[in-house]
């Protein structure tokens, strides 16, 4: 089991936003997803919430109409961190790095690595998957998930792998010019629908956009983050879908 980390770099969760959840929760053994809600009476929601993340993606309903998502990441990322639950790179607080849906701007925190995938579709689990945190003026979350599959190297991860300190908590600053776009799928359909969080507090009314198609890494680079995390996975159990419904875009 890895050193203690007291929760103050949420995976999933702004940086500040959760800053007094200081109970410590994990992958494994006595502090695994299974435990999440009797952790703290802050994490409840991790047991008893109807809308919680991640599920398998199935039975969906196509969109009659379209709702294009614009993708614009125009700032580099600023630091990457390993917090304990997973590598984390942090955005510039930056009015350019954003995310239109139906009108509305999302503005990008931070992205993060699981493995393997949290959603699975149609059963099929990913060896790793991106999640790109958004958050709107209201701090509303919209999180991108990109799937990761074997296959040709990612340019990206290898330059922002180049800054990347192992050690608890070390972060470093971004020296390369990262094209972020290049860490998602060039085929943009998605599924959407309405979760949670994937980490405690396990808050809900998160905005889920999936990516069906995934994006390659070789299987050296999706052991850099396996090893980092000593070969134990950080991915929570997909949950109930409750009736909730899953749009096809
Ligand atoms: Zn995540």
């Amino acid at each position: 089991m890895k050193k203690l980390i007291w929760g103050l770099l949420c995976c999933c969760a702004g940086s500040a936003s959760y800053a007094n959840n200081d109970v410590h929760w994990g992958y494994q053994g006595e502090v695994s997803a299974e435990h999440w809600g009797a952790l703290s009476d802050q994490y409840q929601l991790c047991a008893t919430g109807k809308n919680q993340s991640p599920i398998n993606i199935q039975g969906t309903y196509h969109s009659t109409d379209q709702h294009p998502i614009q993708i614009d990441y125009a700032e580099n990322p600023e630091n990457i961190v390993f917090n304990g639950h997973t590598v984390q790179v942090n955005a510039k607080n930056s009015q350019n790095n954003k995310v239109t849906i139906d009108g509305e701007n999302y503005y990008l925190k931070q992205f993060h690595f699981h493995t393997p995938s949290e959603n699975t579709i149609d059963g099929k689990q990913f060896p790793l998957e991106i999640h790109f945190v958004n958050a709107n003026a209201q701090g509303q979350l919209t999180v991108l998930a990109v799937m990761v599959e074997n296959g040709q190297a990612n340019p990206e991860w290898t330059k922002l792998w180049k800054d990347f300190k192992a050690q608890e908590n070390q972060t470093k600053p971004i020296t390369s010019q990262i094209q972020l776009q290049n860490l998602l799928p060039t085929t943009r359909e998605y599924y959407r629908f309405s979760g949670s969080l994937t980490t405690p507090p396990c808050s809900e009314g998160v905005n889920w956009i999936v990516y069906k198609n995934p994006i390659t890494m070789s299987q050296d680079q999706i052991q850099m983050l396996q090893k980092v995390l000593n070969f134990q996975h950080n991915n929570r159990p997909v949950q109930v879908q409750n009736g909730r419904i899953v749009i096809e875009d």
